[in-house]
Formats: C-alpha cells, sequence, structure tokens
C-alpha cells in the first residue's frame, strides 16, 4: 500500500548551455502596480497612500529601472497582470520598445489558490487579452499571481500555446514540464524555469499598513549581499539565476543603485548568460529533453485524523 505514497518525480538535472555559457541570470519584474493590494483587500482602493506606493512602480520605477538597463545593454522579461497593463498602457508600450520581453502575469494578481479550472482559464484569457490590445503582445510566458500554481495550470498554458512558466520551486535549473491532459496544446512543450522566494524582493522591502510586510525594511546592502552569494553558487553548479523584483520595491533610488552592482558582478563572471526568461525557456526547449512530471502527494486513506484531503488525494 505504502509504495503508492512514493513520488515519482525525477531529480531536476543541470542543462547544456550553449557554447561558451556555463550558467544563466534572468532579471524579472513584476509590474503588478495596484493589483495585487486590491485583491488582497478591496477597501484599499479608498486609500490614497497605498494606491500612491503602488502606482510609483510604473510611474518612477519602471522608467528608473529601464533607464538602467539601458546603460548596462541588459534586456529584462516584465511580468505585467493584464489590469495594470490597462492602467499603464504607455508604460507598457515604452517597455516593450525598449525591447524587453513582456509576459504574462494573471489579469487581477488574483488570488489563485484553490481557484477551479475554468475560473483560471477565464483569468488567463483576460490577461492574454488585455496585454493584445494595449501593446499587441502574445506572451511566450507565464508566472502565476505569488507563483501560485495549481496542479491544472500547467494544462491551460500548453492549450493556450505559452512556451514556458515561472512559477516553480522544486530545481535551480530550468526542465521541460510535463503536462497532462492538454486538448489541441499548440505548444509543443512547456519549459519551466523555477523560482524561489530567496530571489524576491517583496521579503527584502515590502511594507504597507495593515496590508503586506512586518515593519522592517531590509537595507539594499543586505538584499544584495543574499542575492550575490545565491548568483555566484547558482554559476558555479551551471543554474539559471532568476531574480524578481517589483518596480514599486526596487525602483527606489538605493535599491537601483544595489541592482546595477549585483549587474556588475554578473558581467564578471566567466560564461554568465544574462538573458530574459523567454530566451533561458527557448534554449531548454531546443534540447529535446525528456519532461519531468510533478504528480500531486496522495495520502494513505486512513490519515483522515490529519485532515480530510482534497478529492483524489487520497490513497486508492
Ligand atoms: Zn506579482
Amino acid at each position: 500500500m505504502s509504495q503508492h505514497l512514493a513520488s515519482d518525480a525525477t531529480p531536476p538535472v543541470p542543462i547544456r548551455w550553449p557554447p561558451q555559457v556555463r550558467a544563466a541570470a534572468c532579471l524579472t519584474f513584476d509590474m503588478d502596480a495596484e493589483a495585487p493590494i486590491l485583491t488582497t483587500d478591496m477597501s484599499a482602493i479608498s486609500r490614497m497612500t497605498p494606491m500612491s506606493h503602488q502606482s510609483y512602480g510604473p510611474l518612477v520605477g519602471v522608467p528608473r529601472i529601464v533607464g538602467m538597463l539601458k546603460r548596462h545593454d541588459i534586456k529584462a522579461t516584465f511580468f505585467i497582470p493584464g489590469y495594470s497593463a490597462h492602467r499603464y498602457p504607455d508604460v507598457v508600450r515604452a517597455i516593450a520598445d525598449a525591447g524587453h520581453e513582456i509576459a504574462h502575469h494573471s489579469y487581477f494578481h488574483e488570488n489563485t489558490i484553490g481557484m477551479d479550472e475554468k475560473t483560471e482559464a477565464a483569468m488567463i484569457d483576460l490577461g492574454l487579452r488585455a496585454l493584445h490590445d494595449v501593446a499587441g503582445i502574445r506572451p511566450d510566458g507565464y508566472r502565476a499571481p505569488m507563483w501560485e500554481l495549481n496542479y491544472h495550470t500547467p494544462k491551460l498554458l500548453a492549450e493556450r500555446g505559452f512556451r514556458y512558466d515561472s512559477s516553480l520551486m522544486d530545481s535551480d535549473h530550468p526542465y521541460v514540464l510535463a503536462v497532462d491532459g492538454a486538448v489541441g496544446a499548440a505548444a509543443a512543450q512547456l519549459v519551466e524555469v523555477p523560482v524561489s522566494w530567496g530571489l524576491d524582493d517583496w521579503e527584502q522591502y515590502a511594507y504597507l499598513p495593515g496590508l503586506t510586510g512586518s515593519g522592517l525594511i531590509e537595507s539594499p546592502a543586505k538584499a544584495l549581499e543574499m542575492w550575490t552569494l545565491e548568483l555566484e553558487a547558482m554559476h558555479r553548479i551551471g543554474a539559471a539565476f532568476v531574480l524578481c523584483c517589483h518596480p514599486f520595491l526596487s525602483g527606489r533610488p538605493s535599491r537601483v543603485e544595489a541592482l546595477e552592482r549585483l549587474i556588475e558582478r554578473m558581467k564578471s563572471l566567466d560564461g554568465l548568460w544574462i538573458t530574459t526568461v523567454g530566451e533561458v525557456a527557448r534554449h531548454t526547449a531546443s534540447l529535446q529533453l525528456a519532461a519531468r512530471s510533478y504528480p500531486r502527494p496522495i495520502v494513505p486513506a486512513d490519515a483522515y485524523w490529519v485532515a480530510r484531503p482534497p478529492e483524489g488525494t487520497l490513497e486508492a
């Protein structure tokens, strides 16, 4: 009986990079703006100060970050909720005009935990339409709000022709994610370019009274130290370093300077490919790797005393 409980996921392995490349680094910016705060607490829509804190991202942070990236000749990936694209269409177009990748990040930064398949499909379609209407973009990539994928999400992405997702956390290396049950999938395969909470600026910098954060705001020097250590270690093991920053947080002056120092360190590392998530996904897809599956855990049928698990997760 207990053998049914064993995970059959295969451990991820390093991939083969293009010639002269030892590892990759991607700078990603989630231009969330007001959306995640409103979906946390809609009453915040009447709070002028939190709304101004969020609008700082597209209005001040994004132009500053785009200017900094231009000075360093680096292309980044911007994940943008459809609602934020509708709110700041000129900013989205300016990011695209500067040559950066624009990817999908939900419509309203919805809480997707427990979201049923039909609702999530509609949310993804709304986000697709918004990016198309605002900037004529059909994104290759998706990142779930709060990185919360459901087990049915990969299928929804494959059916819509997405080439990659960047939300999962079980690997340091990109891989091909097995997709079950996709109907008429336009994408031949779905690549996963994994992330981790230690490489997200929200935990370092975010504080809005009553909405997010504990009140502790870290020094950019500490964030730079953490991210540099991870960058150097990821470079040594030939992995893909994916940093996730939010323009309303990392767009502040000293934090952009910290990002610049990180970029200078990146440029000093031998064979580090500084590129977009889309490029990493495209390269990974070209390797014809076997897909990794990551099935949902199941629990023993007699474990009802733990909690009543959801349907389909009890051992048969
Ligand atoms: Zn986000």
